[in-house]
């Protein structure tokens, strides 16, 4: 056996399209405001994909970048001015912030109603209790290609590997909501191996590569890498994998992400997504 690759990319571009059209028909474009403090040249990138994607499905985008010395009022009179915007449907402020700024402080701030990122913990709360809120774009991502691969997961067993708040913790909420019995592993979990070999859905959210090993992996489970590890390759040139050994995986899994190509592209299209549901819910269409 060798596991199905599972292309995020174009199950990406097929969201993005699908959004594209939903918002040529939309009375007005939908908009999304990005605020992105300091010059971390990783977050630049991310808000620059953001802003590209979001004008390509037809949305507003307004990027607000701030110096690294920006003050939390400063930064919070910035929200509280793009919640009372009607052009503005989500609101995303980019993490991580400067150590003098308190983010939950700012992420509070934000009005639940634009929260597309799904940080606010009423969204968190609301995600917890089963009811209508935003989800965290990256596990939900990770949720419509398990569903895409593997159909009904009702009664499957389901490892999430990690408990951000970002990741493992949403991601372990969604598994639930769809039946899956869920175990949430984190860095003081013992055996670890033992428990990923009973799981017929793994989702890897570590930060470290070559965490899951193939001997980890139950025959016909289907695997979710959501790990971004750059690593020097043996051609001595850098590059990025997740956090599965995925040579190793390959034999035993029926269905695997590759990194990249998986979660990464679905991530900005579920951003998208969440927009558009802002902006419906907004306007009560
Ligand atoms: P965090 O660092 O916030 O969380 C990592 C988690 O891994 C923690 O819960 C930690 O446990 C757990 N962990 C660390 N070491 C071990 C161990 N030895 N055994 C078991 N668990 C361990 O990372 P994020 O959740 O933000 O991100 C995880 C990965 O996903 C990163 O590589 C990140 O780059 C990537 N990512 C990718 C995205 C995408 O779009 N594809 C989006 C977001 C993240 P503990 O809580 O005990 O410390």
């Amino acid at each position: 056996m060798t596991a199905q690759l599972i292309d995020g990319k174009a199950r990406a571009a097929a969201l993005r399209a699908e959004i594209a059209e939903k918002t040529r028909g939309a009375a007005r474009a939908p908009g999304l405001a990005v605020v992105l403090i300091g010059d971390d040249p990783a977050s630049a990138v991310y808000v620059r994909s953001k802003e590209r994607a979001t004008e390509q499905a037809g949305m507003r985008s307004f990027a607000h970048r701030l110096p690294t010395a920006t003050t939390q009022a400063d930064l919070l009179a910035l929200i509280a001015a793009l919640n009372i915007n009607d052009a503005v449907d989500g609101i995303l402020v980019q993490l991580p912030l400067p150590a003098h700024i308190d983010e939950s402080a700012v992420l509070r701030a934000v009005d639940p109603s634009k929260d597309v990122d799904g940080f606010h913990p009423i969204s968190a709360g609301l995600l917890a209790t089963g009811q209508a809120g935003f989800v965290p774009c990256t596990p939900l991502g990770c949720l419509m290609l398990l569903k895409e691969t593997r159909g009904d997961l009702s009664g499957l067993d389901a490892l999430v590997i990690g408990r951000s708040n970002i990741v493992g913790k949403p991601m372990a909420q969604l598994l639930l909501r769809e039946h899956c019995t869920v175990t949430i592993a984190h860095s003081r979990t013992p055996d670890l191996p033992d428990r990923a070999r009973r799981a017929d859905i793994i989702v890897a959210a570590v930060g470290r590569s070559n965490f899951v090993r193939g001997n980890w992996v139950k025959p016909g489970a289907t695997i979710i890498d959501v790990g971004i590890n750059r690593v020097i390759g043996a051609d001595g040139a850098s590059k990025l994998v997740g956090d599965v050994a995925f040579d190793e995986a390959l034999p035993h899994a029926v269905a695997i992400t590759p990194v990249p190509g998986g979660v990464g592209p679905m991530t900005i299209a579920v951003l998208l997504h969440n927009t558009l549901l802002a902006y419906q819910r907004r306007n009560g269409s």
